[in-house]
């Protein structure tokens, strides 16, 4: 079964607020076999809307539209559906009467405009608001199913959870979607593509969406099935593949965030870490300590932004920063020895750079950062240049600590350094 989303609300064209409910019903859909063809937002003009239902009616059975459902001149959902599909519009007693007990509920009297909520098309299937005042509408016409449900996303959920799902699930066809959420740092997104394109033709049935996130790239490989263990078969070949082609770059083939993956491979190998941050003032340890747990691994770390500090407590020597600076080789190299000396940690990480907008140089312009690592054998560090404005160069900073920690691991697993 084909399926559209509309999602009905002036605010929804604004730059103020966006339309999340369709990723929810999307996500929704998809678990019960049915395919999202097209979206649309469209305001609350009624040539707009009903010139977007008719194109929806055009090409999908379903139609799942959200908002505008509400008491006001300005809610004109179920009008403009009503009169799309030719049915007259009736009050319904028993969804005015439960209004008017909301109303009551919360000691007030009903204003008259809310009568508009107990308006049903001819022929519709009413689906009880338990979190609101307008229900849902199922209505079947045409062949087509169009449900009508309110904007506020409890609302759209709690009538969804309640009474829509199951419906579906009674009519979806057996096909399911079946997906891998794969994750990747350290190569840009285009190098991504390059390397997977080959794959798709060796999997004609699956589709593969790559989307590009502050913390790397991240690919989807789906397919539509009847048959579970074959799609799942099919899949786990397809990543494989992609395991090949992505080396060392790929970090979870299940979706895992970064600091996940660290902490296991910290876990698993028995090992603390301990940070000195200068330029991500805090960053690095915040996202490490995200995970639960990491009091097992996570000894603590320093912010020192002054030498004094980078000095006294982490025993950077001052004539380390006084000759080759305080963001220097050097210097992450002394940070990341140091403040695993002082705590004992297995690794040691040093972050030291030029988040701006001010302080670069030609030498060491903004976006400048060195990450050094330590453990007992070796300390080394690398020099990157982020770009973009400060928030992101100091997220960007963590992501490659982060990631120098992983490919430590990942490095020692493999035999190579
Ligand atoms: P109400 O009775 O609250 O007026 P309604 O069905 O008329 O219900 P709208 O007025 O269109 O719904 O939207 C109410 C609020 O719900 C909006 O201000 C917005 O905060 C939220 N909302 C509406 N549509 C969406 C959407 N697609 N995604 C996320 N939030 C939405």
């Amino acid at each position: 079964m084909k399926a559209e989303i509309i999602a009905v609300g002036s605010e929804l064209l604004t730059p103020y607020r966006l339309d999340t409910n369709s990723l929810y019903l999307t996500d929704e859909l998809n678990k019960l076999g049915i395919r999202l063809v097209h979206k649309a937002v469209v305001g609350d003009l009624r040539d707009e809307m009903r010139s977007s239902f008719r194109h929806a009616m055009n090409r999908s059975e379903l139609i799942i539209s959200c908002g505008g459902l509400g008491p006001t001149d300005d809610d004109r959902t179920r009008e403009t559906v009503a009169e799309l599909l030719g049915r007259e519009l009736h009050r319904n007693e028993e969804i005015l009467r439960s209004i008017q007990e909301r109303f009551r509920k919360f000691a007030r009297t009903m204003p008259e405009i809310n009568v508009r909520q107990a308006m049903v098309p001819e022929g519709a299937v009413i689906l009880p608001n338990p979190r609101g005042t307008a229900p849902g509408l199922w209505i079947e016409a045409e062949g087509h199913i169009i449900i009508l449900l309110p904007g506020p996303p409890a609302e759209m959920k709690a009538i969804f959870e309640a009474d829509v799902r199951s419906r579906l699930a009674r009519m979806g066809d057996s096909e399911r979607l079946f997906s891998r959420d794969l994750r990747v740092t350290g190569l840009p997104e285009s190098e991504v593509e390059q390397r997977v394109r080959p794959l798709y033709e060796l999997y004609p049935d699956t589709e593969t969406t790559i989307l590009a996130t502050p913390t790397g790239t991240q690919l989807h490989p789906r397919i539509w099935s009847r048959n579970a263990a074959e799609a799942e078969k099919i899949l786990d070949e397809m990543v494989s593949r992609m395991q090949l082609a992505l080396g060392e770059h790929l970090y979870s083939t299940q979706g895992e965030t970064l600091e996940d993956v660290v902490a296991r491979a910290l876990t698993e190998n028995r090992a603390t870490i301990a940070v000195a941050e200068s330029c991500t003032g805090g960053m690095l340890a915040e996202r490490l300590t995200n995970v639960p747990g990491s009091s097992s691994y996570f000894l603590g770390g320093v912010v020192c932004y002054s030498n004094e500090l980078k000095s006294s407590l982490v025993g950077v020597p001052a004539d380390i920063i006084d000759s080759k600076g305080a963001v220097s080789s050097e210097t992450a190299l002394a940070l990341a020895e140091g403040i695993r000396k002082r705590t004992g940690a297995t690794l040691g990480i040093g972050i030291t750079g030029i988040a701006g907008p001010g302080g670069g140089t030609p030498e060491k312009p903004v976006g400048l950062v060195h990450i050094g690592i330590s453990d007992e054998r070796s300390t080394r560090e690398r020099a990157t240049r982020f770009p973009g404005d400060r928030e992101r160069i100091r997220f960007q900073a963590t992501q490659q600590a982060l990631d120098t920690v992983r490919r430590y691991f990942f490095f020692s697993a493999h035999g190579r350094t």
